[in-house]
């Protein structure tokens, strides 16, 4: 029976989460010890958010704050506002950020925030008052030193600048460094944008090499085309390879030619939608997942990939943008089909590395251009993808567990190291 999108969203990520932990675990036989104290989020906390609606209406949100990890550095990870947001998917995405800031071996823990809210049908007002009231309930947690947000599914630079200005009025001083992922006269960061998917680009690019995949001409599905779909798929499309399908949350589109990738940016920020677009066919979703090409890039939200259609994926390169969109069981029968993954941990890894970028520009008073912000990203990018290649190849594992072991022995050392408090 084909699975449901209810079904899907259904699956728990968190369970997913700690059975990869397991699986890494377990290769590095990392001690009982130290698992117990490293496999558990270190705090959640969880707010009512009251909002007063534009009917008048006071209506209640639930948000969350995870920081599963700090023992490398201050606890970082976006915040999302979506209706499906629970506490077991902001702790599941909080847990791959630690995992993830470990592998680009930049000095940060993992976090993770959400509201369950439909920000589609809500007011830049409404928008605004719950941001700020869902900041006065984490304030507590975050902080430059201690807890440091950016943006996430459905929220932007403005959510980070209504962040920043929650916190700095109730600090009584303006603290640029308590969130990442902000406009650029607010102290952020140039080409943190597009970091995202130009980090996704970094780790195609490291991958083609590998599989001897020419990187002019290969064909592209981009599954999501919102911050880290469409800048991915911009860079492949300048890069001369076919991007021939795209989708987001109201359709999918199809030219076996190839998209105009810049006119479909266009298109969709004018009318919201990928649908309509001249010259593209309109496709299923099951149609665009089963779409012969060399390089899918899921890139929209969890579970997307499943034991129902994981056996139709026609690609050589899966490049996870979005956190968790192969569920473990998909996994399973990729890894049978040969198909080589690019773990999200590591492939998704460019927008905290601008983040990290961002934050101590912001905390050093020192703006760097640029160039000099793409070269430092495609560095650690690279390198982080030959370390976990060289891992798979060593220890003869796929790479989600190699990037998995990566990063857990890191989060592991730093553990270790530090000893358990009393
Ligand atoms: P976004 O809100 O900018 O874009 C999400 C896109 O997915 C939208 O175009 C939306 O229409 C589409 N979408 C939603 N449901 C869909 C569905 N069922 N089918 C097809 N498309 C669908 O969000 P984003 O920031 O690009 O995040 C996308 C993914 O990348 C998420 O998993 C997020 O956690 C991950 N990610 C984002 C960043 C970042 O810096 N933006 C960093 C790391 C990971």
């Amino acid at each position: 029976m084909e699975a449901t999108m209810k079904d899907v969203m259904q699956a728990n990520p968190y369970e997913a989460a700690l059975k990869n932990f397991d699986m890494a675990s377990d290769q590095l036989e990392l001690d009982y010890d130290i698992r117990m104290m490293i496999r558990n989020p270190e705090r959640a906390l969880t707010v009512n958010i009251p909002v007063r609606m534009s009917n008048g209406r006071i209506e209640s949100f639930v948000g969350h704050r995870v920081q599963y990890n700090t023992a490398r550095g201050p606890a970082k990870g976006g915040i999302r506002f979506h209706p499906n947001v629970t506490l077991d998917e902001v702790k599941a995405l909080a847990c791959w950020m630690t995992w993830k800031c470990a592998i680009v071996n930049i000095p940060f823990g993992g976090a993770k925030g959400g509201v369950a809210c439909d920000p589609k049908k809500m007011s830049t007002q409404e928008l605004e008052h719950l941001t700020r009231r869902f900041t006065s309930g984490i304030l507590p947690l975050i902080g430059p030193a201690m807890d440091i947000p950016a943006p996430d599914v459905y929220t932007n630079p403005q959510t980070m600048a209504w962040i920043m200005d929650t916190y700095s009025m109730m600090k009584g001083y303006s603290v640029t460094g308590v969130v990442t992922g902000k406009p650029v006269s607010l102290g952020g960061s140039l080409g943190r944008n597009e970091a995202t998917g130009r980090g996704v680009f970094y780790t195609i690019q490291s991958a083609a090499d590998v599989l001897n995949i020419p990187m002019k001409g290969a064909k592209v599905v981009v599954q999501g085309f919102g911050n880290a779909g469409s800048v991915a798929a911009h860079l492949l499309d300048s890069a001369k390879n076919y991007v021939i399908a795209v989708s987001d949350s109201t359709g999918c589109i199809y030219n076996k030619n190839g998209l105009d990738i810049p006119k479909l940016i266009m298109h969709k920020s004018r009318t919201g939608t990928v649908v309509g677009f001249p010259n593209a066919e309109q496709i299923t979703p099951e149609e665009l997942i089963a779409t012969r090409c060399d390089i899918f890039v899921p890139a929209a939200l969890e579970n997307s990939i499943t034991p129902e259609n994981a056996q139709k994926v026609d690609a050589k390169i899966i490049a996870e943008a979005a956190n968790g969109p192969i569920t473990p069981e998909a996994d399973a029968i990729l890894f049978e089909k040969g198909v080589f993954i690019i773990p999200d941990i590591l492939c998704n890894a460019g927008g905290v590395t601008v983040s990290y970028f961002e934050w101590a520009q912001d905390e050093s008073h020192v703006f760097w251009d640029e160039n000099e912000v793409y070269s430092r990203l495609e560095k650690i990018m690279k390198t982080s993808f030959a370390d976990v290649m060289k891992i798979q190849r060593d220890r003869k594992v796929n790479m989600r567990l190699a990037a998995n072991m990566l990063g857990i022995s890191r989060v592991a050392e730093a553990t270790r190291l530090r000893g358990l408090y009393p």
